[in-house]
């Protein structure tokens, strides 16, 4: 199948892209690695007359871990980067592992962490970790800087609280606090190459053996990656216990709201669900002993 034409604009700044963006209006779309926009424009799922690529914009690609202020991903980034960067593997190994299991090398190689959150599926391998560690966009726009919750940016699929005219410029994810873990896990139906048929990722933050803190995030059981909360309620203030840890997954198994699909049965994706909780939760807190 032939694209259809469309203005292809290579911006060497972030001024440049953002009044592109503005002149251009809603039939411009912002291109990172498009692994995910060009397959919807081959597919006659998305018209656009202009894209705006990113990648030539110096100093969006970079990686920041400082033991202070956090983990900075800029927008263009590649998986692969995150996925292989020592101070991630070292101190965010959920956040190098859940960009490692998004697709496969090719995809890895050109996609970024910033298209798979922009994009919104609610499948996206990188979010449900992000989220949990109480990650923010930074989106930059007419208005100026802010940011954004990572917990608020999702509103459907395909969705997002960015506004019109605004560019994510990097993923923000806080240091963990001290006793904190944080695992990813996921399913694929066909194996590597194929997107998450369910995914979870948690936090949880230890004192001695009592659960201060806990979040649980899953992924591709509702239109968004949705927090358990009521999972994430029965760990609370509560005594560690595999009893406990499995109240909590049978619990975020109720939460989810997951529809059948090719992929998998709505009844496969809720037992799952629970599986892959207790698993999140069991590596999360053997994490959270390490720190
Ligand atoms: C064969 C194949 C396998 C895949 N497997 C997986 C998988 O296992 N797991 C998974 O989660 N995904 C998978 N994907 C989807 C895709 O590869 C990822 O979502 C990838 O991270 C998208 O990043 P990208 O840089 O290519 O985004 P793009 O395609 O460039 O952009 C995606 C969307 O985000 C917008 N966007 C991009 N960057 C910005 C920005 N900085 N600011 C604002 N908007 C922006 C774009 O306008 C577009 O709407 C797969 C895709 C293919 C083709």
């Amino acid at each position: 199948m032939r694209l259809p034409k469309f203005e292809y604009h290579a911006p060497e700044t972030l001024d440049a892209a953002l009044q592109l963006l503005a002149e251009k209006g809603a039939d411009a779309h912002l291109l990172a690695g498009g692994t995910d926009l060009v397959v919807k424009m081959n597919h006659g799922m998305l018209k656009a007359k202009a894209l705006i690529a990113l990648k030539g914009i110096p100093g969006l690609n970079t990686i920041e871990v400082d033991s202070k202020k956090g983990l900075t991903i800029g927008a263009t980034a590649l998986l692969a980067e995150v996925a292989a960067h020592p101070d991630i593997l070292r101190d965010y190994p959920a956040v190098a592992y859940a960009a490692n299991k998004t697709a496969n090398v090719q995809i890895r190689n050109m996609g970024t962490v910033a298209g798979n959150l922009c994009n919104a599926a609610p499948s996206a391998d990188n979010a449900p970790t992000l989220v949990a560690m109480g990650g923010e966009a930074v989106l930059v726009g007419p208005k100026g800087e802010r940011r954004l919750s990572l917990d608020q940016f999702f509103k459907g699929p395909g969705q997002t609280a960015m506004e019109p005219g605004e560019i994510m410029t990097a993923i923000h994810v806080p240091t963990p606090p001290r006793g904190a873990g944080v695992s990813y896990q996921h399913i694929s139906a066909r194996g590597k190459v194929d997107i998450s048929a369910v995914c979870v990722g948690a936090m949880v933050t230890m004192e001695e053996n009592v659960c201060r803190e806990a979040v649980v995030v899953l992924g591709a059981v509702a239109a968004i990656p949705m927090r358990a909360r009521k999972a994430e309620d029965l760990l609370r203030g509560r005594e560690w216990s595999a009893a406990h840890v499995r109240e909590a997954a049978a619990e975020a198994a109720a939460e989810a709201r997951p529809i059948s699909d090719v992929r998998a049965s709505a009844e496969y994706r809720k037992q799952m669900v629970a599986v892959l909780t207790r698993r999140a939760l069991e590596e999360a807190r053997a994490r959270a002993a390490k720190r």
